[in-house]
């Protein structure tokens, strides 16, 4: 599947926040918002009118680039959630919480979604005792994410853990001796604490 493959700082600056898409660099003070808060191209420093269908599709971008997906593919997960039961914003973040490369990169055996994904496409993880090597695949509660027993002592892993420094979300456990994590529950919108209001994207593809 087509995907962009230009330079991913450029995305954050366009939506004026950090979307944390390189890993320990998002950290730095080399993070290209924090040395130029304003949009990329010759037009970025110039005021442009701010309408309400500016600020739902800019809320969608938003969300789109953190998981790394493309139109289609997001499209096709806020219609997923909107069939479910309950709040379809909330029912959207759980379902991209879900995806196995976002769950490997809360456990930090990856230091960004894009490295996660890379790393699975690879084969380096296993679902329950299974190697899967698809980024999009969904985890139910109870799911449990290994790094495969010839992947141990890859040095992207070991890194991202020792970055991460074994920290993970509430929703989750990690096994760090065993390099295995466990999907607890459901995330709240609280716990994610993302930069998007997913409300608007609601609002956006109900127009
Ligand atoms: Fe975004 Fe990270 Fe680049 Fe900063 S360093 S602009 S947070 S991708």
């Amino acid at each position: 599947m087509a995907r962009y493959i230009g330079p991913v700082c450029r995305l954050c600056r366009r939506e004026g926040t950090k979307l944390f898409l390189k890993g320990s660099r998002c950290f730095t003070e080399k993070c290209a918002v924090d040395r130029r808060s304003y949009p990329p191209g010759q037009h970025g420093q110039v005021r442009s009118r701010v309408s309400e269908y500016r600020t739902q599709l800019r809320e969608k971008q938003k969300l789109k680039r953190i998981y790394g997906l493309l139109e289609r593919q997001f499209r096709q997960y806020f219609f997923k959630a909107d069939r479910k039961k309950g709040v379809t914003g909330e029912n959207l973040l759980k379902l991209l919480e879900s995806r196995l490369d976002n769950v490997i990169y809360r456990l930090g055996f990856a230091s960004s979604r894009k490295q996660s994904r890379m790393l699975v496409r690879q084969n380096h993880f296993s679902v329950n005792g299974e190697s899967v090597n698809i980024p999009s695949y969904l985890l139910n509660v109870g799911a449990v994410v290994s790094v495969r027993e010839g992947s141990r002592n890859l040095l992207p892993i070991q890194s991202a853990l020792e970055i991460s420094g074994g920290r993970t979300p509430a929703w989750l456990t990690l096994d760090q001796g065993e390099l295995k994590g466990e999907v607890k529950g459901a995330p709240t919108k609280e716990e994610l604490a993302l930069p998007v209001n997913e409300q608007l994207v609601v609002e956006l593809y109900s127009r």
